[in-house]
């Protein structure tokens, strides 16, 4: 199956194919379809699958149909366990993005603020953040939840062993009640579906 056939718009399969993606992934098959329902979503995938297109493909195709950016504030939120992934990410959001004109950035600790301070200020459409740089800035009233649509807890596993859960419910207290929620995890765990529970409940299952 194409990925035309996912419900994705030429901007989009026109990115995936200069990449050279000729077909999707399993996990893109499954997860694209019912993201773009708008349906919240949790994820079995492993790295290596192309889960990370599974997610960013169809919220840029949500947000390209979205109102347009008057108060440029973030609507997608993607929430990663490490600096590394938060560019790996965002690196490819950038590439799949270059039809549409959204804007991305990547938050991470252990670099001076001002920079990711401003690119917030120029308006960012989709941020990947790590958990404890994006409190300490949410704190400072650097970004503003308001407009967040969509939630993605990306490798959820990982940021749990890595004993984000605390920072993680606290950015869930602060963001808009009807939001999409999506999470990608290696092993859906109970701690991962207890969650997943706390936020929304039963939520569209997929596993690889
Ligand atoms: P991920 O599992 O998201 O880390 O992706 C693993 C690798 O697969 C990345 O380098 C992607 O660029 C690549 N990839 C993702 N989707 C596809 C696809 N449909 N066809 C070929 N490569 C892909």
């Amino acid at each position: 199956m194409p990925f035309s056939k996912l419900g994705l718009s030429e901007s989009l399969t026109k990115a995936v194919s200069e990449l050279g993606y000729s077909k999707p992934t399993t996990i893109q098959n499954k997860a694209i379809p019912v993201i773009l329902q708008g349906k919240n979503l949790i994820a079995a995938a492993q790295t290596g699958t192309g889960k990370t297109a599974g997610f960013v493909l169809p919220i840029l195709e949500k947000l390209s149909h979205g109102k347009t950016q008057r108060k440029k504030r973030i609507r997608a939120l993607i929430l990663v366990p490490t600096r590394e992934l938060a560019i790996q990410v965002e690196e490819k959001i950038t590439l799949y993005s270059k039809h549409l004109g959204l804007t991305s950035l990547a938050m991470y600790g252990g670099v001076d603020e001002k920079e990711q301070k401003q690119r917030l200020i120029d308006g960012v459409d989709v941020l990947v953040a790590t958990p404890g740089r994006l409190l300490d800035m949410y704190g400072k009233r650097a970004v503003h939840f308001e407009e967040v649509e969509m939630l993605v807890l990306d490798e959820a596993d990982r940021m749990l062993d890595m004993g984000f859960i605390d920072d993680i419910n606290k950015i869930i207290d602060r963001l808009p009640e009807e939001l999409q929620f999506l999470l990608f995890s290696a092993t859906l765990s109970n701690k991962v579906r207890d969650l997943a529970k706390s936020v929304v409940e039963n939520p569209h299952e997929v596993s690889i």
